[in-house]
């Protein structure tokens, strides 16, 4: 249990400690001198309220981790976890569906403990800085949906992973690997179908012009594109947004409703372009193969630690591994082990998957100039959104390592320029 313990202590420490450098960071740098061309958007007083938006969200980001450690060491630490199995290994019902209660329970759980958090963020803190328009009505829609959502993958996910360990033995992670690997395909293919319009209303572009511009330049760049759509992002908040989903018959370009109104036409195709570059690039392929690679790894290590005893007994739970077994409710919350693991793991590796992703941001921006686009307008697009969104100008470069999967605006602009150079 210590073990178990000493690792979620540390995740939290590490995550927090990175969060406080990050704003002080800001706080010593506010004062830098600016670009020119961004100084009028980012005057002093515009600076102060993204270092207090900065500020906040740190701070809510210190506590709602708090929180959650706090809860998740109380079920381990309080016998929770074990009376919750043995609930779940009573049930009279297939040991599958054992496993799939003591999973769905604990998970339940921590989505409790996550609540609090969020709606401070959507309720307060968000809308305190003129971003959230989110109702109460909306907002239990959407946790609704997502429950249901998330409920409905995770029990179709997780009798996948029972009948394996139970039919391949140590060999399941092989077959757990295929199965997750096929899940993001058919989620990438199907999620603009199904699951995004669940929660938001889709409808082709308004704007005509702006339309028959990208199908243009689509065009141009020999890039097949299924559509051009905005979606009602203003029902929750601000915040603005563009970006890709789907493949094949459904791959589409999505607008935030809000960013449609507010930037020149020649700013959103700059943007669309990048967006070409990412598939042109195929960033979104490699970045799917590196995402499929790493649960492969993190799979087989799964596989390995759970099968051994005194992997229970550091976990606090070696009188439940002897009484029941590795089988039913065990492994329900065997695999709800790994999850909670995979947070502090994910920490380890996000270095690696967020400087491959900064990479493609920086050559879908030069490729967007190759389509045509100004080097003006790219960077009046990103100025723009970092200004709307109170985006932090000056992260710790460590924060930057670890959290940042698109460049900082100013490491970002200065790029632009220099490939607007080599053209
Ligand atoms: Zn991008």
């Amino acid at each position: 249990m210590t073990v178990l313990i000493a690792i979620l202590i540390f995740g939290y420490l590490v995550s927090s400690l990175l969060a406080w450098l990050n704003l002080r960071h800001l706080r010593t740098n506010i004062d830098s001198p600016l670009p020119e061309t961004m100084a009028t958007q980012f005057d002093q007083q515009k600076k102060l309220q993204m270092a207090e938006y900065t500020a906040a969200k740190t701070n809510l980001g210190y506590w709602s981790g708090l929180l959650s450690t706090t809860v998740i060491i109380f079920l381990f630490a309080g016998g929770i976890v074990t009376k919750l199995a043995l609930w779940a290994d009573a049930l009279n019902v297939f040991p599958l569906l054992q496993g799939l209660a003591a999973l769905l329970a604990l998970l339940l759980i921590g989505y409790i403990a996550g609540t609090p958090a969020s709606l401070y963020s959507d309720f307060k803190l968000e809308k305190k800085y003129g971003f959230s328009t989110i109702t109460i009505k909306t907002w239990l829609g959407d946790q609704i949906k997502g429950l249901l959502v998330s409920g409905i993958l995770m029990s179709l996910l997780f009798s996948g992973f029972y009948l394996f360990i139970n039919w391949l033995g140590n060999w399941w992670w092989l077959a757990a690997w295929g199965l997750v690997v096929s899940f993001y395909f058919l989620m990438i293919f199907l999620s603009p179908v199904v699951l995004m319009p669940l929660f938001n209303k889709f409808v082709p572009l308004e704007d005509e012009e702006l339309k028959n511009k990208i199908l243009d330049m689509a065009k141009r760049a020999d890039f097949p594109l299924a559509g051009v759509f905005q979606m009602d992002a203003s029902k929750r908040s601000t915040h603005d947004n563009a970006f890709f989903t789907g493949m094949g018959k459904t791959r589409r370009i999505v607008f935030y409703d809000t960013m449609v109104k507010g930037y020149r036409h020649e700013e959103l195709l700059s943007v669309m372009g990048h967006e070409i570059g990412h598939w042109k690039m195929k960033h979104i392929f490699k970045m799917i193969l590196a995402v499929s690679l790493m649960s492969g790894i993190l799979l087989l290590a799964a596989s390995r630690i759970l099968a051994h005893p005194w992997v229970y007994n550091a976990i606090g739970l070696g009188g439940l591994y002897g009484r029941i077994g590795f089988n039913g409710a065990l492994i329900g919350v065997a695999l709800y082990v790994v999850s909670i693991l995979f947070e502090p793991v994910s920490l380890l590796i996000s270095p690696l998957m967020n400087r491959m992703s900064r990479r493609h941001e920086y050559q879908s921006d030069a490729f967007s100039l190759k389509l045509g686009n100004p080097a003006a307008d790219m960077k009046g697009a990103l100025i723009k959104l970092s200004q709307k969104n109170l985006s932090n100008l000056f992260p710790h470069p460590l924060y930057v390592i670890f959290h940042y999967s698109h460049p900082p605006l100013l490491a970002r602009l200065k790029a632009i320029d220099a490939a607007g150079k080599r053209l």
